[in-house]
């Protein structure tokens, strides 16, 4: 029997991963990815010598018991040379120069914490165990359920469970990796990420690029990169064809996109069976803000390697409220290759950032005079407010790259340079949730954007799309 022949759009985590499961499945898969490198949020670059990650840091719940950890078995993901994060502080959120640790195992954060917040012990008993009951019952996903803490707030519900302002901070202070918002965020976002790095958090020597090669070696067919996909050729209710930029036309029967939606539907014909409507709906949904990052090489021997991210707040930031103008908080993340003497090799700072209607540049390669000067003063803020949680950073900084919002957007075309794409609103579960089926029967969507965001997120929801497109999950999966 000929093999059914599935085309990707995107090498993105979602697309790679649906690649794999497909392949296992009898496809003949081809990725087809716009960028010279595949990977999307996971590419790396080098620079100084060093190899550094554009958006990968750290993944929750791989060890046995955790989210990930099922789903990176499926993928071979857990042969990788992962390193563990320090079991007692594996996160610690510096405010107004006080700091507070999170250490990994359930029992053992709310421990932590009480020994600051005694009081507040109860309140953090309550929080933990909505995160872990939220996080246990993560692949009814698969089954077709939607989990009632979609239509919850996060807000309110880390209000019922401390009224100490601080706490609230503190418990909120990791989260720049899925940007807070007092009316929308769904609790199980806020639930499901916080759960999992609470499970287990590692880093990975080798970083994003290593989760590429081993996901595009279990490919079927190709991964094709510089192959941008320009055109969708839709013929009696089906999609038939892609035309790549080149000119080239491939076809296949089933179809998958791991590009935001809203750059999908500008590859759609006028006539699409993809109707206005649905692409209006989704076009109107809120995108989250972008990130600005800072990669920083170390002089050697001047930090000493951490096993934990560093998250700096000044104490009247408002982790709730929209991004600042000016900096008000930055993660600084170690990157596990160290210097021959221990000594901490390369850093990230990352601080959430929106596009400003102000930058002139608009192309890669050619951007304005006014650009360049707000990266500049963009990282000297982040330096100054790292400096606060991590003395003698400055002094040990051998060089300095720096990429905004518009690099995430001329890169990977994620929607107005949006580091975690399409916003949930827990007002509106059924409207911002998406399906990984379009109203087109044999074009599929998947990555960041449908449920969750990050590396998890994106996995999980792989499995989705591959069971739409299947009718059933893999079998081989739980
Ligand atoms: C700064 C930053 C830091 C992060 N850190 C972490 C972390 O530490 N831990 C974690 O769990 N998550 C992290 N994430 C999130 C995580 O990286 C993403 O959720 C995930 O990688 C998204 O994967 P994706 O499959 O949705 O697609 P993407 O990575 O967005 O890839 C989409 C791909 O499609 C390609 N494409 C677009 N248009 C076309 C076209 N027309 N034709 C062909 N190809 C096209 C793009 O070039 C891109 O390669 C971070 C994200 C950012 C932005």
């Amino acid at each position: 029997m000929e093999m059914k022949k599935a085309v990707i759009i995107g090498s993105g985590l979602g697309g790679l991963e649906c690649g794999v499961i497909l392949s296992k499945e009898g496809y003949d898969v081809t990725v087809l990815e716009k960028g010279l490198q595949a990977g999307g949020c996971l590419q790396g670059f080098t620079r100084g010598g060093f190899r550094f990650d554009t958006g990968f840091h750290y993944v929750g719940g791989i060890e046995e018991g955790g989210p990930l950890h099922p789903l990176f078995r499926y993928f071979g993901l857990l042969d990788l040379p992962w390193v563990k994060m320090d079991e007692e502080c594996f996160d610690e959120v510096v405010i107004g120069g006080e700091r507070f640790p999170f250490a990994m195992g359930h029992k053992r954060f709310v421990e932590a914490l009480s020994e600051r917040f005694p009081s507040e012990k109860a309140g953090l008993e309550k929080l933990t165990a909505k995160f872990r009951d939220i996080g246990d019952h993560i692949f009814n996903a698969f089954k077709g359920e939607m989990n009632p803490a979609f239509a919850e707030g996060a807000w309110d519900f880390l209000c019922s469970c401390t009224e100490d302002p601080l706490l609230r901070q503190v418990l909120s202070g990791t989260s720049l990796k899925l940007q807070l918002d007092r009316e929308t965020l769904p609790l199980y976002i806020f639930a499901q990420i916080s759960n999992s790095f609470i499970c287990s958090s590692h880093r990975l020597r080798g970083g994003g690029p290593a989760i590429v090669e081993k996901l595009a070696s279990q490919i079927s067919g190709r991964v094709r990169t510089g192959a941008g996909v320009a055109r969708i050729f839709e013929e009696d209710g089906l999609v038939k064809a892609v035309g790549l930029e080149s000119g080239e036309r491939i076809e296949a029967d089933v179809f998958i996109s791991d590009i935001h939606p809203v750059a999908l539907f500008s590859l759609l014909g006028e006539d699409s069976g993809v109707r206005k409507i649905y692409r209006r709906r989704i076009s109107s949904l809120k995108n989250s803000a972008g990130m600005f990052t800072a990669n920083i090489l170390l002089k050697e021997g001047a930090i000493p390697y951490r096993g934990r991210n560093i998250f700096v707040h000044s104490p009247e930031a408002d982790l709730w409220g929209p991004v600042p103008e000016k900096t008000g908080s930055v993660m600084i993340h170690f990157y596990p290759e160290t210097w021959p003497d221990g000594s901490a090799k390369a850093v990230d700072l990352l601080s959430p950032m929106p596009i400003s209607d102000e930058w002139d540049g608009t192309r890669v390669g050619r951007r304005g005079q006014k650009y360049l000067a707000l990266k500049e003063s963009k990282a000297s803020e982040c330096l100054d407010l790292a400096e606060t949680g991590l003395p003698g950073l400055k002094d040990a900084v051998e060089g300095i790259w720096t990429s905004t919002p518009l690099s995430w957007r001329d890169y990977t075309a994620s929607e107005g340079g949006s580091a975690y794409g399409i916003m949930k609103d827990w007002r509106n579960p059924l409207g911002s949730v998406i399906s990984p089926r379009t109203p087109v029967p044999n074009l599929f969507l998947t990555g960041q954007n449908l449920n969750l965001h990050g590396i998890l997120g994106t996995s999980m929801t792989s499995f989705l799309t591959a069971g739409a497109v299947l009718g059933r999950m893999p079998s081989t999966l739980l």
